[in-house]
């Protein structure tokens, strides 16, 4: 049941005091990592151009109630089917949510791209992080605003959800912004405009929802619904628990990433950093298979990418029990050569085969650390799979270590594959 929404607000100059960690942590460094010369310049440049050009912005108002079904949840007359938000909600018992859109606008963005056309690719990156340092501010700012209003009201509110986070597809997000915008003629302090893939314009900016629940002991630390922990706001009079993780990335938004990269990043690049005319060791038919179906790219704000992978075997021997393994990868900025800075595998959640591999069987700790510390290619670029000398091993299971360098051969080719046809070489 809905009604009207109780409350609505607009800032157009919102107080801008984007910590240094948070920055740090968008560049890419520990939070307490010391710049050199080089980027301490950039980073201030960066901060003192947004802090004379940009043009933030904040809208939040009240959904007017909820309605919680099975699978379901109803926002101001819109219906969106996100698990995880439903889940949120139908815990925390919320009666009511806070619509929030943030920009960091569209000068900072223009600036970026601007300094990549110019040749200043650190002027573009220092400015691009700092535009993704800005939004994650304002949402931080937007959760002050609520979260003081709900506990001077008697209630609490839950952590921020946005749909392309996990378990709400980002094609919910012209939904989203019709609600937001909902039809009473608010004047938005500047334009956004919402693609039918779920992108948004200028990038810079986020559209959200806080749950409203009249339970705070719902969102008490240990209940897992606490936001403080995803927030760094600092000096909260309302704090519950210590910051100490981070909410996903404000322009997470899955699959998009390829047409995001196409957009931002192709058009404005001069040389390609993976070879179009690859000549990989898998078939083309295996590998688009295998990219459609097995393969997840998410990118973040700061433009790294991760890629999923669920790779499927059977153990050789035991019957040719199923095997299933996830492997993750986390790949630089097209800017930075899509460098590879993590990569890691494991035994999918629940599977029970890799206990009946061979050398398992023999030395299960053993061999699951050999697994684990097994790292090809780090810190190269995604490019160098195509000379890559290793075994042709392809068997189904992970007991020699030339089938296990033959995997990562194959799904860094697949990932290489995905990005390169997708025009975003
Ligand atoms: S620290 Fe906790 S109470 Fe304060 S604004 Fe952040 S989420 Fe809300």
């Amino acid at each position: 049941m809905e009604s009207k929404p109780t409350f609505e607000f607009t800032d157009k100059a919102p107080q801008l005091n984007v910590q240094e960690a948070e920055y740090l942590r968008l560049l890419g460094f520990p939070k307490d990592h010391a710049l050199t010369e080089r980027s301490r310049e950039l980073a201030t440049w960066a901060r003192n151009w947004y802090a004379e050009h940009g043009r933030p912005w904040i809208y939040a108002r009240s959904a007017g109630g909820v309605g919680i079904e099975a699978d379901k949840i109803h926002l101001s007359g819109a219906e969106f089917s996100s698990e995880r938000l439903q889940s949120q909600f139908a815990a925390a018992q919320a009666h009511d949510a806070v619509l929030v859109a943030v920009s960091a606008g569209k000068e900072c963005e223009e600036k970026a791209r601007q300094c990549w056309q110019e040749g200043k690719p650190d002027e573009y990156f220092f400015l691009e992080m700092y535009g993704s340092a800005v939004v994650e501010h304002l949402v931080t700012h937007a959760a002050g605003n609520i979260c003081a209003r709900a506990e001077q009201n008697g209630m609490a509110a839950l952590p921020h959800y946005s749909p392309g986070y996990t378990g709400w597809p980002v094609s919910d997000q012209p939904k989203l912004w019709s609600i937001i915008r909902g039809n009473n003629g608010t004047p938005f302090p500047a334009d956004l405009d919402v693609m039918e893939t779920g992108m948004l314009r200028p990038k810079k900016s986020l559209l959200t929802v806080f749950g409203l629940t009249r339970h705070p002991e719902k969102v008490a630390p240990g209940s897992k619904l606490v936001p403080c922990e995803n927030c760094s706001l600092p000096n909260c009079n309302y704090r519950r628990a210590p910051y100490c993780d981070f909410m996903p990335q404000a322009e997470t938004v899955g699959r998009l990433v390829l047409d995001a990269l196409e957009t931002i990043e192709t058009k404005t690049a001069t040389a390609p950093v993976l070879d179009k005319l690859a000549r990989y060791s898998v078939n083309a038919r295996a590998l688009r298979k295998w990219s459609e179906e097995r393969l997840q790219l998410e990118v973040a704000s700061d433009g790294f990418i991760t890629a999923r992978f669920r790779y499927e075997g059977t153990t050789c021997s035991n019957f040719g029990r199923p095997i299933q393994y996830d492997y993750q990868v986390r790949l630089t900025p097209r800017a930075q050569g899509y460098r590879i800075t993590e990569a890691h595998s494991t035994p999918a959640d629940g599977d029970t085969g890799h206990a009946q591999q061979c050398e398992f069987l023999k030395d299960p700790d053993g061999f699951m650390s050999r697994l684990t510390a097994e790292k090809p290619l780090l810190g190269r670029p995604l490019n160098d799979v195509l000379t890559w000398k290793r075994p042709v091993n392809p068997a189904g299971c992970f007991c020699e270590a030339g089938s296990r360098e033959h995997k990562w051969g194959m799904i860094f080719e697949v990932i290489h594959f995905a990005l390169a046809q997708k025009g975003s070489a």
